[in-house]
């Protein structure tokens, strides 16, 4: 319980609510964010609400307030939480990991640049140059990733479209020694939901580039422009042409010219050296002339019309124009015999080849940068006999449940990605109140709570989940659609409790179409459109781009192919699915969480128009019932909702006893507790632990609470 607070901010822990009801929780959050309280707990959980403007709430002195304190110590606040798990690491050596999660806009890499900053600024009191230089890094490393991974959208103006997950290591000082970072399902297009699809261009390229496309195109010097022979205009290209638009009623020419000047200076201080900078320019450079590229068909065979962005691709590629052509045009297949042959691409096929090659160079060129800061901020020659353990801390930013109107393969992975957290926070938090009871030496009460492994295991095991039948689907060669595939979902799942389609259930008004099937996640129910679905989990990519690619004289071009120098009857083997892909990213993720203590940070969006006033209850009710809220006060709640030291209670309520006031003369604080509520006629509702009190309902701490306000 925060101290520094009145009443009238509502309660700063969820816990203390009279009754855990969806009104009552959302009344305090409401207060809260009405008064400016964007930090509330729930125990050790902060809830967050994103403010939409400036709060006077990170400085020095802020700093230096919740700088090893106690959580109750201090109004809720993300630099308790980041203190609690620093602490941990540094006193107790435990690996933590802080866990941020919520939707689009609702401020989870806001929330990770201060937890990042308040770990920068409690570090390093001596000022040691080299552990200076990693913290720069490390914070410098964000601006980077945002400037390749991050998108205006309509929702927010500044989204990431990637999961980040970073590990600081620390040494035995507690200073920062380096780090990791792993990236999650970078979006290539347009999620959906949201985008407007009636525009062919705007669908191709991700958001991300056009912002990056804009600071490149408007930030650049001419010399640079020049080299690459690019316009200073974004309606010169195809891939910008659309999003220019957006990207333009966003921001500034200023804006453009000082992100791309903080870019360039960020990949300096990072140790990106001068070629590799060129080289990253010159693939944006690429994917825009790629863009341009325009076929034309005479019934027959297929050209490419103009050659001049065939000659500028193949010159900043450093690969052979011949081959860019040919690569353009045709695919190498390997035939049932064994024989290998070149099949003339369609107009349409060599369109869709056009684009599924630019956004793998995006995809495969953020993979490479984020490979590449991994490399400076490794920690290396790390003697653990000499240094003493080397712990971490994780700090974990990614995608919350996604439930839009229409709902798609996108969708699908990051919702599974939730029932993997919440299967994991589930376990860890129950874990952890289990630890504590033994710790103190209370009998352990059972907690009642779902248990969605069922879910988890709809999604992912082997033969029998929908990743599986997808990935079956993709394998099947012939002419596999979107409706077959589902068609083998209902048989086989037919009987999921949490699995049902249109077909399964013809009276369900809420799927509207043949197309839709319907997941009972443990947020709520989601319709998903498997349109699309097969074409996105396929990698839609020829061989014949990743030879052009490994074969490029630019050796950081040819780094980022290594899969280029399988020979086309190798690859038939089939590389993985999007899907494969993801779920063994995420269950590596998990395996990494699961062997950390966790801490919490749940984040709300208050409504669509970014302001700082309006609480849109509808919206924010939706995202508590998402996150999982209210089932995390009750499993808070369903053993003990409070507890607190003996020293610290007694300081707080020992004048609401003529035993213990204004001291005790008891042989121990603990003592005096027991004092105190037998006298109140409390005993029932309590459990006496080594070191604490454990109050099980929070009306008892209100009783005690009025009688103390009363008294001062
Ligand atoms: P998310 O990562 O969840 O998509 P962001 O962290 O990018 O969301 O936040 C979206 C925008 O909301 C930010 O660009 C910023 O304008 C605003 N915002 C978020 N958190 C805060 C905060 N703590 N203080 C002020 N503004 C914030
Ligand atoms: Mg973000």
């Amino acid at each position: 319980m925060a101290e520094l607070e009145g009443l009238e901010f509502g309660k700063s822990d969820f816990v203390l609510l009279d009754e855990v009801t969806m009104e009552q929780f959302m009344e305090n959050l409401k207060l809260r964010f009405d008064k400016g309280r964007i930090y509330t707990y729930i125990g050790e959980v902060v809830v967050s609400v994103n403010p939409y403007r400036q709060m006077d709430i990170y400085g020095k002195e802020t700093i230096e307030a919740y700088r090893g304190r106690e959580l109750y110590e201090n109004p809720p606040h993300l630099f308790a939480v980041s203190d609690a798990a620093y602490k941990a690491m540094k006193r107790r050596a435990k690996d933590t990991c802080i866990v941020i999660s919520g939707e689009s806009g609702a401020g989870k890499t806001e929330a990770s640049k201060y937890i990042m900053q308040y770990i920068a600024a409690i570090t390093n009191p001596s000022q040691r140059a080299e552990v200076e230089s990693v913290k720069n890094v490390l914070l410098k490393s964000n601006c980077v990733l945002e400037a390749f991974g991050n998108a205006k959208t309509n929702r927010n103006d500044n989204s990431s479209r990637f999961g980040k997950y970073m590990d600081i290591n620390f040494n035995f000082n507690g200073d920062p020694t380096g780090g990791h970072i792993n990236n999650y399902l970078l979006e290539k297009v347009r999620g959906g939901g949201t985008g407007n699809r009636t525009h062919r261009n705007k669908d191709i390229m991700s958001p991300s580039l056009h912002l990056l496309f804009s600071q490149l195109l408007r930030g650049g010097s001419d010399e640079m422009l020049k080299s690459f022979n690019i316009q200073n205009d974004p309606a010169a290209y195809v891939y910008t042409k659309e999003g220019a638009a957006i990207a333009v009623s966003a921001s500034t020419s200023n804006n453009d010219r000082s992100s791309h000047k903080a870019v360039m200076n960020a990949l300096e201080v990072i140790g990106f050296s001068k070629e590799e900078i060129n080289s990253i320019y010159q693939i944006l450079a690429s994917i825009l002339h790629l863009g341009n590229v325009q076929f034309e068909s005479d019934g027959e065979s297929v050209q490419i019309r103009g050659l001049d962005a065939v000659n500028l691709i193949s010159d900043l590629t450093g690969t052979d124009k011949e081959i860019v052509s040919k690569s353009l045009l045709y695919r190498t297949v390997a035939t049932g015999g064994g024989e290998v042959i070149e099949k003339g691409h369609t107009e349409h096929e060599a369109c869709f080849g056009r684009d599924a090659f630019a956004k793998a160079l995006y995809e495969r060129l953020f993979g490479w940068i984020v490979g590449r800061i991994n490399a400076v901020i490794e920690v290396k020659d790390y003697n653990p006999v000499l240094h003493g353990k080397n712990t971490v801390i994780g700090v974990l930013d990614i995608y919350g449940f996604e439930i839009f109107d229409n709902n798609s393969f996108e969708q699908f992975c990051i919702n599974y990605c939730n029932e993997k957290l919440q299967q994991l926070f589930i376990e860890l938090i129950l874990q952890q109140e289990q630890a504590e009871y033994q710790r103190e030496g209370i009998t352990w009460q059972h907690i009642n709570y779902f248990n969605n492994q069922i879910i988890v295991d709809l999604v992912e095991q082997s033969h029998k989940g929908i990743i599986s039948i997808l990935d079956e689907a993709c394998l099947t060669v012939g002419k596999v659609t979107d409706t077959v595939c589902l068609d083998s979902m209902d048989t086989k799942l037919a009987q999921h409790p949490h699995y049902t389609s249109r077909k399964l259930s013809p009276s369900d008004k809420s799927m509207e179409f043949k197309k839709h099937f319907r997941i009972r996640h443990y947020a709520g129910d989601v319709t998903y459109s498997v349109e699309g679905f097969l074409d996105k989990n396929k990698d839609p990519l020829f061989q014949d781009f990743k030879r052009l690619m490994y074969n490029s004289a630019n050796p950081v071009l040819k780094e980022m192919w290594p899969d280029g120098q399988l020979s086309i009857t190798e690859v038939t083997k089939r590389p993985l699915t999007a899907a494969t892909l993801f779920k063994n990213s995420i269950v590596a993720l998990v395996d990494k969480l699961a062997c950390k203590e966790p801490y919490y940070v749940r984040c709300i969006k208050p409504n669509e128009v970014k302001s700082p006033v309006l609480f849109d209850e509808a919206r924010c009710r939706h995202q508590v019932a998402y996150l999982g809220l209210l089932e995390n006060v009750m499993v808070r709640r369903a053993g003990f909702a409070y507890r607190q030291h003996y020293t610290r209670f007694l300081q707080r309520y020992k004048m609401t006893c003529e035993y213990t006031w204004p001291n005790h003369l008891m042989e121990s604080d603990k003592e005096a507790v027991e004092i105190i509520i037998t006298q109140h006629g409390f005993q029932d509702d309590v459990a006496y632990g080594q070191t604490k009190l454990f109050v099980r309902t929070p009306r008892t701490l209100f009783t005690l609470e009025q009688e103390r306000t009363a008294l001062i």
